[in-house]
């Protein structure tokens, strides 16, 4: 396992493969004015696939692919495949807003991929249109029935919650493990957005802890689970429920001490830490002088990570915004 300088065990590569997506999140992509990668720009199949087998030769066992929406990409069933296919890839799992997993659910699962965590913010379809903005309940709603009819599972549910926006729903959202195994887990909003969206996480950022009390209000005590040091996520179950519901606090319960991740952009920079500026170029060393060059790349990427943000005192310091990262 490689260790960096902090002794964490850095496992975990999160690959993004694109930065289009075909919604607009409130908090996360404005409606107008983005420019996004060319398709040059981006990784290959083929060099996604190298990046694995060198992390993987060096200890990696934990893959997800993200975004930007990685549905989006054509040949993602390609890229999937490729990965599934290197020895010793031990979890390959995907974050994604759901829209297309009706038709794609099946056929990824069929290529290798074997979990997917889906982005749904409500239930309500109203309000959803308000934080989501492009896309539908019922098309996100459709997208998690073939997820878990494919055996894509646990299904994860992540919801981002936003005062005003979808605060009023989280007892409901939570409800969803009641009678199925799902995970529903709660992520403080980060101050990611650009545009129309720079403010919302400023203004509209609700506590995990008043999520929290919410839920316990409506729904009565949430049992602790135990924890899983590389499971971001605080687990708990609701009386009587069979899913768990988890909050993931970056802003007020920052957990960088068992930060187990790296990150691969879609345009070809390993990526330190989501909320630091440091990356490595890897796409031009990779095509001019080989996997040995990202291997040392990918080593000394380990011993820079960083730890540590300013969140809590309202400090931020990314130049790309999570959906150019991967999030
Ligand atoms: N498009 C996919 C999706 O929405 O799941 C994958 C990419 S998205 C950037 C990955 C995750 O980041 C989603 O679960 C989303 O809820 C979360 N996210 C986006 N913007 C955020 C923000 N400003 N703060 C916290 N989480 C955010
Ligand atoms: Fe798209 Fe995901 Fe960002 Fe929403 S959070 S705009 S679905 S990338």
């Amino acid at each position: 396992m490689p260790l960096d300088q902090y002794q964490r065990e850095i496992n975990y590569l999160r690959i993004s493969l694109t930065d289009h997506c075909n919604l607009r999140c409130v908090y996360c992509m404005p409606i107008n004015g983005l420019k996004f990668f060319t398709r040059e720009e981006l990784l290959s199949p083929e060099e996604i696939a190298e990046v694995v087998r060198v992390a993987v030769s060096v200890g990696f066992r934990k893959f997800r692919l993200t975004g930007g929406e990685p549905t989006l990409r054509h040949d993602l069933l390609d890229i999937v495949r490729r990965m599934a296919a290197v020895e010793d890839v031990g979890d390959l799992a995907m974050t994604t807003n759901g829209v297309l997993l009706p038709d794609l659910a099946r056929p990824l699962a069929q290529a290798g991929l074997r979990r997917v965590n889906i982005h749904l913010d409500t239930l309500h379809p109203e309000r959803l249109s308000q934080i989501m903005r492009w896309g539908s309940f019922e098309q996100i709603w459709r997208g998690i029935e073939a997820a878990e009819e494919a055996g894509l599972v646990p299904i994860k549910i992540n919801a981002v919650i936003a005062r005003g926006y979808n605060d009023e729903d989280v007892a409901q959202l939570a409800t969803l493990t009641i009678r199925r195994d799902w995970h529903c887990r709660f992520i403080e909003m980060m101050p990611f957005g650009i545009g129309e969206c720079a403010g919302v996480a400023e203004e509209k950022f609700v506590s995990n802890r008043d999520v929290r009390a919410r839920i316990e209000q409506e729904l009565g005590p949430l049992t602790p689970l135990p924890g899983d040091a590389s499971d971001e996520a605080q687990n708990f179950r609701l009386p009587g429920a069979r899913g768990v519901v988890g909050f993931i606090s970056p802003v007020s319960e920052p957990y960088c001490g068992s930060c187990n991740r790296m990150r691969l952009t879609a345009d070809g920079k390993f990526h330190l830490c989501l909320l630091n500026d440091d990356e490595m170029d890897i796409k031009r060393q990779l095509r001019e002088n080989g996997p040995e060059a990202v291997r040392a790349i990918l080593l000394k990427a380990v011993q820079l990570k960083p730890i540590g943000h300013r969140l809590d005192q309202g400090i931020f310091t990314q130049n790309r915004r999570m959906f150019q990262i991967g999030g």
